[in-house]
């Protein structure tokens, strides 16, 4: 008991001398805030100040008026296509008793709801003029409308910045800008956005616009800041498009990625690739009138670049996924370079990326600390196997693995598609030191004891075919988990995969073996396994106020991310108001001779949707996905005489995805009923039989409703014999 007592208190007295020790830290944290006293908005003259006093004149006695207005409109509508269906059915040639307790109203009611449902989830992505009415949306938080579209002229002299993708979806991804001057196109990033699970049998989507395919023979060059899907997935779609004339600029590693994308292709194009060294500085010429230069920065990723478009109104500066780090394993970011451009150049345009600007603080510690964390799991579980799962992109951190490995005698295999890919890309850039004799294949690895194995694999996001979860449900060819493995999640979930990353650790501890995930240090006492690639919020502070643009621009990010970040600008760097803007996928934005920026315009932006063979997906057969996973699908199948019109046989009847036949024969009873009272009497003409097909879908469609809520997808087949 007193030993307890003691040892509680030791504990005690450890953790209140922590937080004395952060408590200057912390106090200052508070006071910086408080002088960037965000209250100030709301003080007269401050940006907020309408929001205080509400001007309560003519917008409180509009909006009312404004509602009733569509509301009238609305329920006009509907009544006319009530009038017009009843005089459908009153003009049916034959009409049958359905035997139902149900209105025909009440299942029109629930079919355009679920039309909606699935409306709304079929195109969660950006199309047509999205609401936005941001203070930042350069119209004063006025939304834009069609007319206003219509009307816009480009400016002769302006330099047009044009987001294709990236800015604004649902996901981070699909990240693509185009830069215009005079007909001179240059695009930076083709990237892919990966469908969540609203998009069932959609794997991801590639950026599509109307405007780049009539503009093609205008691109001069294409750029790319780094290799991640997000700003590379998309080009075995669209590089091809562009030939072997236009010149394709990026780094070695990223280029080398790129390569290996397109050899993946049936028939591999002939492309135009140009390595480029960042740490040389060159000015590449683009064309008549636009040149850029790739900066060093640091990302989760080799080979990563800022770039700087030189144009005739200015430079814009495109900071690509960047973080900050003291101490790298990459070579130092470049920033002196950054900041000499700005001294003696400036920027008249920062497109800042926006991922973690909802993460306050700094990167808190470095890659090297997560290597040393990956020894001392090595360390503590030094009987088992080692099963590391990361992103497979994170090549300086496999380097850290393959270092902590060899040092301990074990050898390392690399587990999974892209995960073999990346590393032989890094190794043919130069990207990745290998220590001698540490990496084997799968197959040969496991002949090893379990306490020389290490393995690298991905799965880290729970993805249900990728290797992690093979392993535990005894799919994998050459592994099965067992109870002395260790596996690590050198990874964060990303925002909506946590179920699941959760499913995958649930299989592993089933199967009795221990899981270290990052950010539950407190379990295991070890930890941190992970450091995101990109700028928390200090940082892009940091970043911003160095960089000095005149004007700012958010990008990368989800609307709530571009808006944070648009905020942290005015408020914490002070650039003012006017000069930030939040754009949407296909907002032109002019940047002016004189150095101003306004939005002036749209081109039309949608996606394509691919499935996980690289074969495009209709919307229209998504929507009809969506549908019968909700509601399921019915086929009735009449068989009538080619002489008498009559039905011969009884009507076959397929219920898929909706009621299980064999239980519902009194449905099913009074349907064949239903259907040989409509068949009574001679169908010869085909209009005829579409009239009947139309009377027969709407009728069943109503009895199924009447009799389990739902409205199935009903398919009625008439053949004739
Ligand atoms: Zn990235
Ligand atoms: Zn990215």
């Amino acid at each position: 008991m007193n030993e307890k007592s003691q040892a509680e208190a030791e504990r005690r007295a450890k953790l209140l001398k922590m937080r004395n020790e952060r408590l200057p830290d912390i106090k200052k944290a508070f006071e910086e805030n408080q002088k960037r006293n965000f209250n100030a908005n709301f003080a007269p003259g401050g940006k907020d100040e309408k929001l205080v006093r509400p001007k309560k004149t003519i917008k409180v006695a509009a909006k009312p008026a404004a509602k009733k207005a569509t509301k009238t409109a609305k329920t006009t509508k509907a009544t006319k296509a009530a009038k017009t269906t009843k005089a459908a059915t009153t003009d049916k040639k034959r009409d049958v008793s359905l035997l139902v307790s149900t209105r025909k109203g009440e299942m029109v009611h629930h079919q355009r709801m679920l039309s909606q449902d699935v409306n709304a989830q079929a195109t969660q992505h950006i199309i047509g003029i999205p609401v936005n009415k941001s203070r930042y949306n350069g119209f004063k938080g006025a939304q834009l409308t069609i007319n206003q579209i219509r009307a816009a002229r480009p400016h002769k002299d302006a330099v047009r910045i044009i987001p294709i993708g990236g800015l604004g979806e649902f996901g981070i991804g699909k990240n693509m800008t185009a830069i215009e001057y005079q007909g001179e196109i240059i695009l930076i990033d083709m990237g892919t956005l990966f469908a969540s699970e609203d998009y069932p049998g959609v794997n991801y989507m590639v950026p599509d616009s109307k405007w780049l395919d009539d503009n093609r023979d205008k691109v001069k060059a294409i750029l790319f800041t780094h290799a991640h899907l997000d700003h590379i997935g998309a080009c075995r779609h669209l590089l091809p498009y562009f030939g072997p004339l236009v010149p394709i600029y990026a780094t070695p590693f990223t280029i080398g990625m790129i390569k290996k994308q397109m050899s993946e292709l049936a028939e591999v194009p002939d492309m135009n690739y140009h390595e480029v060294e960042p740490l040389h500085h060159d000015n590449i010429k683009l064309s008549e009138h636009l040149s850029c230069e790739f900066i060093h920065t640091l990302h989760s990723i080799p080979g990563n670049a800022s770039i700087v478009v030189r144009t005739p109104n200015g430079n814009i500066l495109l900071s690509g996924d960047w973080r900050f780090e003291n101490n790298p394993m990459d070579t130092p970011a470049d920033y002196d370079r950054l900041m000499e451009i700005k001294e003696k150049e400036g920027f008249a345009l920062l497109l800042n990326e926006s991922t973690n600007i909802d993460t306050p603080g700094t990167h808190p510690h470095s890659e090297y600390d997560v290597g040393d964390n990956m020894g001392r799991v090595m360390d503590h579980y030094a009987n088992g196997r080692v099963i590391i799962s990361c992103f497979s992109s994170q090549v300086k951190r496999i380097e850290l693995v393959l270092k902590e490995a060899a040092a301990r005698g074990r050898k390392v295999a690399f587990s999974g598609f892209s995960m073999i890919n990346n590393v032989e890309v890094a190794l043919r850039a130069h990207s990745i030191k290998v220590p001698k004799d540490t990496i084997m294949k799968m197959e040969d690895i496991i002949k090893l004891p379990d306490d020389k194995i290490t393995i690298v694999c991905t799965g880290s996001q729970g993805e249900m075919n990728a290797v992690l979860n093979r392993m535990v449900t005894g799919a994998h060819r050459h592994i099965k988990i067992k109870s002395t493995d260790t596996i690590v999640f050198s990874s964060n979930p990303i925002p909506g995969n946590e179920p699941k990353v959760m499913g995958t650790v649930d299989g592993l501890l089933r199967e009795g073996a221990q899981v270290i995930q990052n950010g539950r240090t407190h379990l295991t006492n070890i930890g941190p396994l992970h450091l995101s690639g990109h700028a928390y919020y200090e940082d892009h502070v940091k970043f911003v106020t160095d960089m000095a643009p005149k004007n700012y621009m958010p990008y990368h990010g989800e609307f709530y991310m571009l808006e944070h970040n648009a905020e942290m600008a005015e408020n914490v760097v002070g650039i003012p108001h006017d000069n930030i803007i939040v754009a949407d996928d296909g907002d032109i934005v002019e940047l002016m001779p004189d150095q101003t920026i306004h939005k002036n315009g749209r081109i039309p932006v949608g996606n394509k949707l691919y499935d996980d063979a690289d074969r495009q997906v209709n919307e229209a057969v998504v929507k009809d996905r969506i549908h019968i996973s909700r509601e399921g699908i019915f086929v009735v199948i009449l068989t009538l005489s080619k002489k008498t019109g009559r039905l011969i046989k009884t009507p076959d009847i397929v219920s898929r995805a909706f009621i299980y036949l064999d239980n519902s024969e009194e449905l099913i009873g009074k349907i064949r009923h239903y259907l040989r009272a409509k068949t009574d009497h001679t169908v010869s003409t085909d209009e005829d039989i579409k009239a009947l097909k139309e009377e027969i879908k709407e009728d069943v469609t109503h009895i199924l409703y009447d009799a389990t809520g739902h409205t199935p997808i009903v398919i009625p087949v008439i053949n004739k014999v």
